[in-house]
């Protein structure tokens, strides 16, 4: 058993549901903060606890080249490493593959890269991704996929869809073989972990040292770029292999806002409805509302925390650059509307000084609002939902 997904109502292709795992259940429609490197960028992890963050992403490719595999791994893993106990997710290192590495090569068997860092040759496939992800030990990992560039000729981006398709299976097959080697699977180490109220996270059938302990659970990923019978294809193809929970990979890489949302919206239809889905590094606060009423469950992006180091901030009366001129006797908060640490305690003045000065703690400031927005507004289109329809509950995975 790998996790559990429950819809609890619906109205249209929206739902709104309970995502178990094996260190927490996370409410959906949810958005996945980027901790990069282990780290959501000048925001510590109490700080996320108390924003309520539900569950954190980390990428593969980078915690791979530093600092390695092992060490996290024998650390139980990112969540003993990051001392994180709520549900984490690894990405396959495929993106980063292709968007850091101009010199990659790309073979059926997989992907030859040189590290950004010092220039080293690693090679990643579908099984060494697979092994890389075990031993980081998130709760959901992601299968290993070609992001195919844009823009891309149709037969080019057919070709990169049907290795997604295969290393898909691959990475499945690895997976299925060594999924009980996950650093905290043998023991009760962070197992059952506190949630946001403090109390312990049980499920019946959850015990550890029952055989009943749960694994990580692998998703698979939709390519096929801006063609819609390629996604769809895609799509069939990869739940046809059958996967836990499906993402939508390979947008928001330069196409217009409207292909992004036209693929989605296609993508979403071939999608079996009991298995969560996930729309991968997509979106401004207003379009991952959007794709939540689209019915998408789970989403990330590193906007609210690269925007807010570039003094971009969101705010409920628009976004706002908070170096500008205007900001620097302004005594009023950041965001009226906002109820966080910093715009409940702090100027916009001050918070246009820190920045004007360069300061530390103005990347620290804007990146807890930033965050805390993207947050907010997914448990408003969560509170909204609960007025749905209530969903008999369906199958479970
Ligand atoms: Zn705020």
């Amino acid at each position: 058993m790998s996790i559990q997904f429950q819809i609890e109502a619906t109205r249209g292709p929206a739902r709104l549901g309970k995502l178990t795992t094996a260190h927490g259940v996370i409410e959906t429609p949810v958005f996945m903060p980027v901790g990069t490197v282990a780290t959501v960028k000048g925001v510590s992890q109490d700080v996320l606890e108390e924003l309520g963050v539900q569950i954190l992403l980390g990428n593969t490719y980078h915690l791979y080249l530093r600092p390695g595999v092992d060490v996290v791994r024998r650390m139980g893993g990112l969540h003993g490493f990051m001392s994180w106990n709520r549900p984490t997710l690894t990405d396959s290192g495929g993106f980063q593959v292709f968007s850091l590495n101009e010199l990659r090569k790309v073979t059926e068997e997989g992907v030859t890269f040189r590290s950004h860092l010092d220039g080293s040759s690693h090679v990643f496939t579908p099984e060494s991704a697979m092994a890389a992800q075990i031993g980081l030990g998130a709760d959901i990992i992601m299968a290993f996929d070609e992001c195919t560039e844009y823009p891309a000729e149709r037969e080019r981006a057919r070709a990169s869809m049907e290795l997604t398709v295969r290393w898909a299976a691959r990475s499945k097959t690895y997976f299925d073989e060594h999924k009980d080697e996950v650093p905290w699977r043998s023991s009760r180490f962070s197992v059952l972990s506190s949630q946001n109220d403090g109390s312990s996270f049980t499920t019946e059938n959850w015990e550890p040292g029952t055989g009943n302990c749960p694994t990580q659970a692998l998703f698979g990923i939709v390519q096929g770029g801006m063609d819609r019978e390629l996604r769809r294809e895609s799509a069939l193809r990869t739940v046809e292999i059958g996967f836990p929970g499906y993402a939508i990979g390979g947008l928001s890489v330069g196409e217009p806002r409207e292909v992004t949302h036209e693929i989605v919206a296609s993508t979403l239809e071939h999608l079996p409805e009991d298995k969560p889905r996930y729309l991968m590094g997509v979106g401004t606060p207003d379009e991952i509302a959007v794709y939540a009423k689209m019915g998408v469950d789970m989403m990330d992006c590193v906007l609210p925390t690269r925007a807010a180091r570039h003094g971009l901030l969101f705010t409920s009366e628009g976004k706002i650059s908070i170096k500008q001129a205007r900001f620097a006797q302004d005594e009023g908060p950041l965001d009226p509307a906002c109820s966080c640490r910093v715009c409940s305690r702090y100027s916009r003045a001050y918070l246009r000084h820190l920045y004007a000065a360069n300061e530390l703690l103005a990347q620290v400031l804007n990146s807890i609002h930033n965050l805390s927005f993207y947050l907010d507004t997914m448990r408003r289109v969560r509170a909204e939902m609960a007025g749905y329809d209530i969903h008999p509950p369906k199958s479970k995975v």
